[in-house]
């Protein structure tokens, strides 16, 4: 063994080792779907190297050198390398029915990729004879079956090479190493084979095509993303189909062309393995034109019979189905186009265009343009109004997918008729955002299209336009559902619906707020003025004229609230001018426009509303006293109860704290407790001996509350106070307004012996007339009169009239807020009996006003008031 042998063997050797210490470290670390992979290759490695060592030992004499145990572990090394190549290929390909076929197209792709390694493997061999295996053949002398022999290892590889070439399409990044290596491993044995025949050892080509070989297993160890940068410099189409049969096409033509070259340049043709090997490469070549047309015949029948499912499936099917082609003309239409009237013939050869809405087209156009331009098979849906062959439209919910034909590519739309589904939707949204009884639009409407016009506000469009808001409530509309009945009230809220329609320009809204309450909203356009206008026009479509209903004419007011956008946040317009509204109400003006003084009032009375009721739960409340004393005599003859109400530290005007309670109900019970206590209080001093009147005041809506006559007859009990030791003062306005029950309630106390008085006369409506409808005891002469006496000579004369009329009539008169000595005059001038106010005694506590009573325990009878003139005469209070 030479040097140069030994250095050849110990690099091969070396390099296999290498080779097999990568690709097993790679086959552990690897992804699991490549570990075996690489554990073949390294298998491959190693039996390369040694085969390559032992070959370079001992070189083989013809014939024998391919049946070596070597050289059959060589040709073993073979399948398992192709084992490895198609087992990476697998591993890159995505999971599918087709996962692990190398070109999977049509039956037989084994078949295929066998036929086109065996066309390569003959053609290359043509090649080769002529080249170098033929002068080789004809100097050895040996006979052809031995030539063959010696010929199997280049001969194999060319076929794998061929046969395994179709997975570089399928995954040329993972199989190109594996291949290049068989490529390099073909060469040395094709350069390997004539020293072979010659016995001699194979020459430097070989040595290095070997090394080559080995090399490039070992660089199949690297991993994937260094070798897909290795390879970026070298990028391919990714796909490449058909490129094993292309090859094999190429190397048929140049075996071909050498064949012809051959028998041109004095070359036997009728050389035996010339002749057997093309007539071999034509066999397989027939075979795969055979292969390849009744491929084509499978393929036409597969078409056809996909299109006459489709048609089937179209004809069937409820949907509308039509073809179009790409230019959108219909090439076909199903039987389902006769639900918009039409018949299929009659519209093949229209285009799309011409069907769609008008509305609709634009969008149209642009869906059909993405369909035709994107990638088969991807669905864009659409929905657009089709015209029916009566003119009427139709809504259509379609889908559009390019559709791949025989003929070409097609349009495919798919449609189902939703009109009823629209139309149901719209009725819902109508019903939803609605009232049912007016035809306006309801609340929830109202306030979407607020918020929305907030919005638009914020983000700075409708610039300079004043969004505005109206709050309309129809006053004393709860009497007209009490007088005429629920069923005439509805009717008469639909006919101030209309009128209030009516007088507002189209572009507003107006809508039922809830009850009796409408609102406006006023939108983009309206400047401040117009508003008003708005209102005022409002206000006028309510009280201009009576409503008639139930055969009667009943006249109502609106009160109406104005909310401007200008100066608040367009978020509180609706509850402003609700704010407003309530205002007008309250004031009693028909239009208010909301400032921001009317928000912070209504807080503060919520607040004072809750405290109020914490208040008269822990009963916080007290009572003041007022005598009511006899002009004549200023003898103290009965007293007026008045409530307190101390919050804190802060004494709450009565005013305020009485207005609130009768907006939130309260009134009921803190007049309970003040009925309660008064008359508590008033028999205590009757037991002391003190046979005291007292005066307990009363609200319309306390009145009114149903058991209240049971209530106060009640407390009467309770408190052991004799029932005509009470009088309730009511005002005018219960007289006024007040119904039939509260008369009858009114009169039942009156039957028990208490007695009725009515306040602040002369401010009402009331006259003496009422007088005949409820019988009174007392009338209480308002501050106002009594402030005039002395100055105004007409309110002088008024009072007189009431005094002397009461006088006329047997009811006791007490004259209130007496303040200045000449008004105490001229009232006793005028012979008005009692009186109340300042000058006689501020209202007190219990302990104060105890001064005036007599006979006290221990003490002196009815001291009389300082200011008091006495004149004795009978009272008719106490
Ligand atoms: P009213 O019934 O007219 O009560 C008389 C009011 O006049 C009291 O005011 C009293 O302090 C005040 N007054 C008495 N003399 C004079 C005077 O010489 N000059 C002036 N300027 N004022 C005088 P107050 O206590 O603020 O009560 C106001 C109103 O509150 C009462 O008017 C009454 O209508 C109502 N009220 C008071 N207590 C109750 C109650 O317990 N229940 C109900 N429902 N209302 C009450
Ligand atoms: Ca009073
Ligand atoms: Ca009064």
């Amino acid at each position: 063994m030479t040097m140069s042998v030994a250095a050849w063997m110990a690099a091969q050797v070396l390099v296999a080792a290498v080779a097999f210490g990568c690709l097993w470290r790679a086959s552990v670390s690897a992804e699991p779907s490549v570990n075996s992979a690489h554990q073949w290759l390294a298998t491959v490695a190693i039996v390369w190297g040694g085969s390559f060592a032992v070959g370079e030992a001992l070189p083989g004499h013809g014939l024998a050198a391919s049946l070596t145990i070597g050289g059959l572990l060589a040709l073993a090394a073979l399948a398992v390398l192709c084992a490895a190549v198609a087992a990476l290929a697998r591993a890159s390909q995505p999971p599918s029915p087709a996962a692990g076929r190398p070109l999977g197209r049509g039956a037989g792709p084994a078949l295929t990729q066998l036929a086109d390694g065996c066309l390569v493997a003959l053609a290359l061999f043509v090649v080769g004879w002529a080249a170098f295996y033929g002068s080789a053949y004809h100097k050895a002398g040996v006979s052809a079956g031995g030539f063959a022999l010696d010929l199997l290892h280049p001969v194999t590889d060319l076929v794998l090479l061929g046969a395994i070439m179709a997975y570089l399409g399928a995954s040329w990044r993972r199989s190109l190493l594996p291949w290049l290596a068989l490529l390099a491993v073909t060469l040395a044995d094709s350069l390997a084979a004539p020293a072979r025949i010659s016995g001699v050892r194979p020459g430097l080509g070989t040595e290095l095509a070997q090394l080559a070989a080995l090399a490039l297993l070992a660089a199949c160890a690297l991993p994937r993303d260094r070798v897909d940068r290795l390879l970026a410099a070298a990028r391919a189409s990714r796909a490449w189909p058909g490129a094993s049969t292309a090859t094999a096409a190429a190397a048929t033509v140049a075996a071909a062309l050498t064949t012809i070259g051959w028998a041109a340049g004095g070359g036997s043709v009728t050389d035996p393995v010339v002749v057997i090997t093309g007539g071999l490469a034509a066999l397989v070549l027939v075979a795969r034109v055979a292969g390849v047309a009744w491929y084509e015949r499978a393929a036409t029948q597969a078409w056809q019979e996909s299109g006459r499912a489709f048609l089937e499936l179209a004809e069937r099917t409820s949907d509308v189905v039509v073809l179009c082609d790409l230019a959108a003309i219909v090439r076909y239409a199903s039987p389902a186009v006769a639900r918009f009237g039409y018949r299929p013939e009659a519209i093949e050869g229209t285009p799309l265009s011409a069907l769609i809405h008008p509305e609709d087209r634009l969008r149209g156009a642009r869906v059909i343009r993405s369909a035709t331009l994107g990638p088969p098979g991807q669905t864009t849906h659409f929905s657009c109004r089709i015209r029916s062959a009566d003119g009427t439209w139709h809504h259509l919910e379609s889908s559009l997918a390019r559709y791949r034909e025989a003929g070409g590519d097609n349009l495919l739309i798919t449609a189902r008729d939703v009109s009823d589904q629209v139309a149901l939707r719209r009725q819902v949204t109508h019903l939803t955002f609605h009232d049912g009884l007016t035809g306006l639009p309801n609340r929830a409407y109202i306030e979407e299209r607020a918020k929305s016009a907030a919005q638009r506000a914020a983000a700075g469009r409708a610039q300079g336009a004043q969004d505005a808001a109206i709050f309309i409530d129809l006053d004393g509309f709860t009497g007209v559902n009490d007088s005429v009945g629920h069923g005439a009230g509805d009717l008469l809220l639909a006919q101030a619906a209309r009128r209030l329609r009516n007088v507002v320009p189209a572009q507003h809204t107006v809508a039922r707020w809830g009850g009796d309450e409408f609102a406006v909203l006023v939108e983009s356009g309206a400047n401040a003025q117009e508003t008003v206008d708005i209102a005022e026009r409002l206000a006028g479509a309510i009280a201009g004229e009576p409503f008639r209903v139930a055969g009667r004419d009943i006249s109502l007011t609106g009160s109406i609230g104005v909310a401007l956008a200008g100066s608040n946040p367009p978020e509180h317009l609706l509850r402003n001018a609700d704010v407003a509204m309530a205002r007008a109400k309250v004031a009693g003006g028909r239009v208010e426009i909301f400032n921001a003084q009317m928000h912070a009032d209504v807080v503060r009375r919520l607040e004072l509303a809750s405290e109020l009721r914490r208040a008269i739960t822990d009963e916080e409340l007290e009572l003041e006293y007022q005598p009511v004393v006899e002009l004549a005599t200023s003898r103290v003859v009965g007293v007026e109860a008045l409530v307190r109400w101390t919050s804190g530290e802060t004494v709450v005007p009565p005013a305020e704290f009485l207005s609130v309670a009768e907006e939130s109900g309260l009134i009921g019970a803190l007049g309970e407790q003040v009925l309660r206590a008064a008359c508590a209080q008033a028999a205590a001093w009757h037991a002391s001996g003190w046979p005291t009147g007292i005066s307990v005041n009363f609200s319309l809506r306390q009145v009114s509350r149903e058991g209240f006559a049971d209530l106060v007859l009640g407390v009467l009990a309770e408190t052991g106070l004799p029932p005509a030791a009470l009088t309730l003062e009511v005002t005018e306005r219960v007289l006024v307004d007040g119904a039939a029950v509260i008369v009858d309630a009114l009169a039942r106390l009156r039957r028990h012996g208490v007695r009725l008085a009515i306040d602040d006369f002369g401010t009402g409506y009331a006259s003496l007339a009422y007088l005949r409808q409820l019988p009174v005891d007392i009338i209480k002469i308002d501050p106002s009169f009594v402030a005039g006496l002395g100055t105004d000579a007409t309110l002088a004369m008024l009072t007189a009239t009431i005094v002397r009329v009461g006088r006329d009539l047997g009811i006791a008169v007490v004259a209130e807020g007496i303040e200045q000595p000449e008004q105490l005059e001229m009232l006793r001038g005028m012979g008005c009996g009692l009186g109340q106010g300042f000058l006689v005694a501020r209202p007190m506590g219990a302990r104060g006003i105890e001064v005036f009573a007599g006979p006290m325990p221990g003490g002196t009878a009815g001291e009389p008031v300082p200011e008091a003139v006495a004149a004795p005469e009978a009272a008719a209070a106490g």
